[in-house]
């Protein structure tokens, strides 16, 4: 009763099909209760207000509601006469869960009064809204059923491709750190390459060019000589009485001389000519664009500033000389013979006393 004592003071705030809907409720908790007329009373004033609002679908309901109390109350005609209203307004706006209802309950009203035949026929009826009621009903349970199917698979699919969106994520990080590593590894191996290439080609004591490095600038003049003209000279020195610094003061004095004199020639030349270690205490210098004439003069600039040098070993002064082989390279010939040359040159030069130039003369 509590729950009535609720609607009732919730009439008071609600009007229209609202208050009608709270007036079937409080009929339907006395119907529950069974007290019939108490219903009676809340259905009629709920059916009075449907009316007034002109609400078809609320009038049928509570329409319904009354003929059902009737029916239970054994007043059969009144609950036809109510039934049967309720009824043509269901029919009027299709409701069919109301058609379904009504039609149920005139169903059995006809049988409870002995007519048999108008209640198959309206049994029928009923049936066949029941099974439209629950094909739709089922249909829209299997459209639903579909639709979250459907929402899953998608989900599923999103989360998928979240999960290889991050896979390969990662495995493109990884490969842009592989990639970075090889790029470090390939420019120590080019540094170290550089490196090697600088050592193949050059003296590890003076730090001179090698024969390799030199003879492929001697080949380069050749193939300047042979396109454009261009005469180059060589000049092949050798330290005079070498041998003694060795024998004196030890075979460490030997390389330091080694070394004073290679920084020495070196300072005698210009950019682009070359020089290098041709052998033991032999240098083999090339000079690009230079004539014989030329070539004696670069010979007696080096060899005076060696003459005139004093070489501080510990301490000890010490003074050297060179001899000098020069030879021009200004016709076609064999690398070989042009070195050769030289040689020959400077070899008479021993032969003459040494500390002096000897060109190869022209043939
Ligand atoms: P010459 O005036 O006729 O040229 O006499 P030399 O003593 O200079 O010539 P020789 O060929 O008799 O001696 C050259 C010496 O140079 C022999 C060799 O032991 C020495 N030698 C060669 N290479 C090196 C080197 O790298 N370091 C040192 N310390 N000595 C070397
Ligand atoms: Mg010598
Ligand atoms: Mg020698």
């Amino acid at each position: 009763m509590n729950n009535i004592e609720q609607y009732i003071r919730k009439l008071e705030s609600v009007s229209g099909l609202e208050k009608a809907k709270v007036l079937n409720e409080i009929g339907d908790i006395y119907k529950e209760s069974n007290t019939s007329n108490e219903s009676l009373t809340y259905y009629k004033k709920a059916l009075e207000i449907s009316k007034s609002i002109k609400n078809k679908q609320q009038i049928s309901c509570t329409l319904n509601k009354i003929g059902v109390t009737y029916f239970d109350c054994h007043k059969y005609d009144e609950a036809y006469k109510y039934l049967e209203e309720g009824l043509k307004l269901a029919n009027e706006i299709e409701d069919k869960y109301l058609l379904k209802n009504l039609n149920g309950n005139i169903t059995k009203l006809l049988a409870e009064t002995g007519n048999y035949k108008d209640a198959l026929e309206c049994h029928i009826k009923y049936s066949d809204i029941k099974e439209t009621i629950l094909n739709e009903e089922n249909n829209l349970k299997l459209s639903e059923i579909a639709t979250k199917h459907e929402r899953e698979n998608k989900e599923k699919e999103s989360e998928i491709y979240r999960l290889k969106n991050i896979e390969l994520v990662d495995a493109n990080k990884k490969l842009k750190e592989a990639n970075e590593i090889i790029r470090k590894k390939n420019r120590e191996l080019t540094e170290t390459h550089k490196k090697l290439e600088l050592l193949a080609r050059t003296d590890a004591l003076t730090h001179l060019s090698n024969r390799r490095d030199i003879i492929e600038k001697i080949i380069f003049e050749q193939n300047r000589f042979e396109r454009y003209g261009k005469p180059f000279s060589l000049i092949l020195s050798d330290i005079d009485n070498f041998k003694h610094f060795n024998d004196k003061f030890g075979h460490e004095c030997g390389d330091f001389v080694l070394i004073s004199v290679a920084d020495l020639m070196k300072l005698q030349l210009r950019k682009l000519d070359s020089i290098s270690r041709w052998g033991g205490e032999e240098f083999l210098v090339l000079l690009p664009e230079t004539n014989l004439e030329n070539a004696q003069k670069t010979a007696e600039r080096i060899r005076e500033a060696i003459a005139n040098k004093k070489f501080v070993y510990n301490t000890e002064k010490l003074n050297t000389t060179m001899t000098f082989g020069v030879s021009c390279y200004n016709k076609s010939m064999s690398i070989e013979y042009c070195i050769k040359r030289a040689d020959d040159a400077m070899y008479i030069g021993k032969q003459k006393g040494k500390n002096c130039i000897i060109v190869a003369e022209e043939e």
